[in-house]
């Protein structure tokens, strides 16, 4: 399978953050996010030939039981499930970092790390953004995601208004427990992310949400590998 980086750090994001964690970056990922800070994954040749068992003998090295698969969009590779199935099992926690766009059953995680992408995430370039609304968003396996896998829910915010759409979106879900919502400032640099907190946390204020760090940026300014 072609990994784009294996490396150690801390969770940045979501209930877990802060904990030391073994990142998993499965290359490839079919959305073109205008603000994406992995751009450097898109391609699904954007890495390193791996086997599955190199794979779990680099996770075993680190000093963690917290494994973090992410892309990309790792959803979306075929070997993921048989990845999951060497690598699972002993007191491995595993959290997948999807955007919903696809339910896969049967997979062995702990925690299903969902970010839907909301119309701020559109490229700006038409070809891009026209491609990007068709797959962005898919509610089917959004709804399947939530009810078959223990999930949060992180949305990046952008502005204000987007609240509206967050508020749309769980309107059209079933059954989402609001205590697993999380709204995490949009930003690709430490000084955004300063700039657009006060604003996340305020309307964590008024809606009840919780509000996501995103230690990658605020510790090491979305440097990759970190
Ligand atoms: S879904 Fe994630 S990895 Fe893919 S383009 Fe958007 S932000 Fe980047």
């Amino acid at each position: 399978m072609t990994v784009n980086e294996i490396f150690y750090s801390l969770q940045g994001e979501g209930s877990l953050v802060g904990v030391p964690s073994v990142f998993v970056r499965l290359a490839g990922c079919p959305l073109r996010c205008r603000w994406c800070d992995t751009k450097y994954a898109w391609s699904a040749s954007a890495g390193t030939e791996y086997t599955i068992e190199e794979v779990a003998e680099k996770v075993e090295s680190y000093r963690t039981n917290h494994l973090i698969i992410t892309g990309g969009e790792p959803m979306t590779n075929p070997e993921l499930p048989d990845m999951l199935k060497t690598i699972s099992g002993g007191n491995l926690h595993i959290t997948i970092e999807t955007c919903g766009i696809k339910f896969v059953p049967d997979l062995s995680c702990d925690l299903m790390s969902i970010s839907p992408k909301l119309a701020n995430s559109t490229p700006t370039e038409s070809e891009l953004a026209l491609e990007h609304e068709k797959i962005r968003f898919d509610l089917p396996s959004l709804q399947q995601l939530i009810d078959n896998y223990r999930y949060q829910l992180k949305f990046v915010v952008d502005g204000p208004d987007d609240i509206e759409e967050i508020e749309m979106t769980l309107a059209n879900l079933k059954n989402v427990n609001r205590d697993r919502v999380f709204l995490m400032p949009q930003a690709g640099t430490l000084d955004e992310y300063l700039a657009k907190s006060k604003m996340t946390a305020e309307l964590c204020k008024q809606t009840g949400f919780r509000f996501s760090p995103r230690l990658q940026v605020f510790l090491w300014n979305n440097a990759g590998g970190r």
